[in-house]
């Protein structure tokens, strides 16, 4: 069963974000980046069913700059068989990004197409549900446990509720959420070795989509500053404060 995971280049969950000067954008200039960690998850998944004799290939994508190529290295060094980029000037809007992988799954046709549930950058939570729609692939997302039987893979979904269990035809398309699996770190021989593992390069072009802006970011804003906090003698003075400052009782 061949297993496809897509893989997004962000900014690294541990750096504070900046907003550029002019408010057009969040400054990546000279910014650790990483990959999304949802699709650390993804990619986590996948290794785990190669590992069990259930998956017989991983193969990772990602979509972006010539960048990209660092995130689906380390996809392969944590465990991915090959490697796919499709080449474009910067990280398209989710709607292009799942048309393009919906191009690519007509190509390798995966049984079990993995994505993360959201990219931390842009918060969208929606590349794979767009992707299930274009592909008309059932869809499990906020997977929290994925299981292969019978022909199906059983996804566990984190809902509002609690846990819902769903049974999905194969092929089938999974986004992760937090509690699906607790991604390993790549090992330093690991490292070295994706370095020969096998990375396509293609173009929007040669997949034979056209890239459309549907969307136009106008403004980004850090969010407002926190005020410091103060420190009070009494309960007195707390429920004062908290009646006539605060006016929240
Ligand atoms: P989003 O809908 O943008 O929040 O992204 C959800 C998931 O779609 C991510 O966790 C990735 O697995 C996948 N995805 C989004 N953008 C890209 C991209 N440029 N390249 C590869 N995968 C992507």
């Amino acid at each position: 069963m061949k297993v496809l995971v897509t893989v997004k280049r962000v900014i690294d969950y541990n750096v504070k974000v900046r907003v550029k000067s002019d408010n057009s954008d969040v400054d990546l200039a000279n910014v650790k980046m990483a990959i999304n960690p949802f699709c650390e998850i993804a990619v986590e998944e996948a290794v785990r069913l190669k590992e069990a004799g259930t998956a017989s290939e991983v193969v990772v994508v990602s979509v972006g700059p010539k960048a990209v190529q660092e995130q689906i290295r380390t996809a392969l060094a944590l465990g991915a068989d090959r490697g796919i980029h499709i080449e474009t000037e910067e990280s398209p809007e989710s709607l292009n990004v799942a048309k393009l992988l919906a191009k690519v799954i007509d190509e390798e046709k995966p049984e079990l197409v993995i994505l993360g549930k959201q990219a931390i950058d842009t918060d969208n939570n929606q590349t794979g549900q767009m992707l299930a729609a274009l592909t008309d692939m059932p869809q499990g997302t906020f997977a929290s446990e994925v299981k292969l039987e019978d022909g199906k893979a059983m996804v566990t979904r984190e809902v509002d509720g609690g846990l819902q269990t769903v049974a999905l035809n194969l092929p089938a398309i999974v986004t992760t959420d937090l509690r699906l699996n607790e991604p390993r770190y790549a090992s330093l021989p690991n490292i070295m070795k994706a370095k020969r593992k096998p990375l396509a390069v293609k173009t929007a072009e040669e997949l034979g989509v056209e890239l459309k802006a549907h969307t136009q970011l106008l403004k980004v804003a850090p969010p407002a500053e926190r005020q410091a906090g103060i420190k009070v003698a009494s309960i007195d003075e707390l429920v004062e404060k908290l009646k006539n400052e605060a006016k929240v009782i």
